[in-house]
């Protein structure tokens, strides 16, 4: 087997704009094997080929194409002629060693000038297997299926599908701002509008130096982690504890955390026009903690001109806890840290905020001045997957500052 198929679905969909599509999910898919010894990648006949060379070790391929989006599934494949008794040898030879009761061949016509229909062509290839091996024919639950896909001058075949992540091809949706802490729900809600096609940057909010590092390691942790879905991030970390100080002195305690949270959205809001992101993304669902009644979520997500996405909204927690686990992010997120949001925090916090009265209570900060610094004095690190200085494996880091906006 020297191939990988790969089989798209959504981006079928997409009418016109089906070769943009198409052509953001080859490049994507190039990029995500660049270290590993793949000849090529090529778009053909309404599927994908990458052709492996001998150095390639084909798990490490696949686990790539897991985590590309927009592949629907993917097969180990090997490439045989148009002829079917040559076909036949070949699959024969392949499946050498392998053993079943029960098979049936589904093939398929990419290209229609082949004299045989489809049914036929299952009819000659199963035939031939079937008197070589003594195997039944079912074609309704078979234990192994012969997939051949007929295309031009060749054919595809191979025996067993993966399933690919879904979703559309990153970067066809343009760029989002996730607001990452160190829980479990937000590194989810990213994933989701990554799996949508969109890239993600990612703002952290830290306590440091009033509380320790810990978030920050976490939140670097986890946008390692998601980078290997996009292969490309940047986070941006945001000192909120002297932010927090001032809101003690100014505004009376139930009010904080919304307060808090207004001001993380503004402070996002600049970092996201900056970087061209066009729509702002939490974690929030309703209910799940005293910040996430509708009335507060309305009178925080009031403060944000860009429209801001909550994609969990609606799900539970043992929902999203399993989709983390899933991601890999869960392991992560549960390392104890000290969140910014334990600082400071009132024991009773208000649960119908008014957006009248925290209007208020804001005249008493400096607002403009309070945003414009954090994002001046914002540090700002790169993440890359995979990693061409230092191997596969681990994304590379590079930390810079930002100066001046
Ligand atoms: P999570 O599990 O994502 O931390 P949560 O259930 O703890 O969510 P909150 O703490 O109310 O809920 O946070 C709601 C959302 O606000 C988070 O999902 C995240 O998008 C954003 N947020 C909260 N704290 C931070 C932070 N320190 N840095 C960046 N974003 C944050
Ligand atoms: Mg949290």
């Amino acid at each position: 087997m020297s191939s990988i198929v790969v089989h798209y679905q959504e981006i079928v969909l997409k009418g016109k704009n089906r070769p943009w599509f198409m052509g953001r999910l080859v490049r994507n898919l190039r990029a995500a094997v660049s270290d590993l010894d793949v000849r090529s990648v090529r778009a053909l006949m309404g599927r994908i080929e990458l052709v492996l060379g001998p150095d390639a070790v084909r798990e490490e391929v696949g686990d790539r194409i897991r985590r590309t989006f927009g592949v629907a599934n993917f097969s180990y494949a090997s490439r045989g002629p148009l002829d079917l008794d040559v076909l036949a040898a070949a699959i024969l030879r392949d499946l050498e060693g392998r053993d079943c009761a029960t098979f049936r061949v589904s093939a398929r016509r990419a290209d229609k000038r082949f004299p045989l229909t489809s049914p036929q062509i299952e009819r000659e290839v199963g035939g031939r297997i079937k008197q070589a091996r003594g195997w039944t024919v079912d074609l309704d639950d078979p234990e192994l299926v012969i997939h051949a896909e007929f295309l031009t001058n060749e054919v595809f075949y191979f025996f067993d599908k993966e399933r690919g992540p879904g979703g559309l091809p990153t970067g066809t949706a343009g760029r989002v701002l996730g607001l990452l802490s160190g829980g479990i729900d937000s590194p989810v809600a990213a994933w989701r509008m990554m799996k949508r096609g969109c890239a993600v940057t990612f703002v952290h909010f830290h306590s440091y130096p009033v509380l320790s590092r810990a978030s920050q390691d976490k939140a670097r942790e986890l946008v390692t982690l998601l980078t290997t879905w996009q292969r490309h991030s940047r986070l941006y970390l945001v000192a909120f504890g002297e932010i927090q100080q001032q809101v003690v002195l100014a505004v009376p305690a139930p009010m904080r955390v919304v307060v808090y949270r207004r001001l993380m959205l503004r402070i996002a809001e600049r970092i996201a026009r900056a970087r061209r992101a066009q729509a702002l993304v939490t974690g929030d669902v309703v209910g799940q903690v005293a910040s996430q009644t509708l009335e507060n979520l309305a009178v925080v997500g009031n403060v944000a001109a860009l429209p801001l996405f909550r994609p969990l909204i609606g799900m539970d927690k043992d929902e999203i806890t399993a989709q983390a686990i899933g991601i890999g992010t869960y392991p992560i997120s549960i390392i104890p840290d000290q969140d910014c949001c334990t600082l400071f925090t009132p024991r009773h916090p208000q649960t119908r905020a008014r957006l009248d009265a925290i209007e208020a209570a804001e005249v008493a900060l400096p607002i403009e001045e309070m945003v414009e610094r954090a994002v001046r004095d914002a540090a700002v690190e790169e993440f890359d997957f995979p990693a061409s200085a230092e191997g596969f494996g681990e994304a590379r880091r590079s930390a810079k500052r930002e100066g001046g906006r």
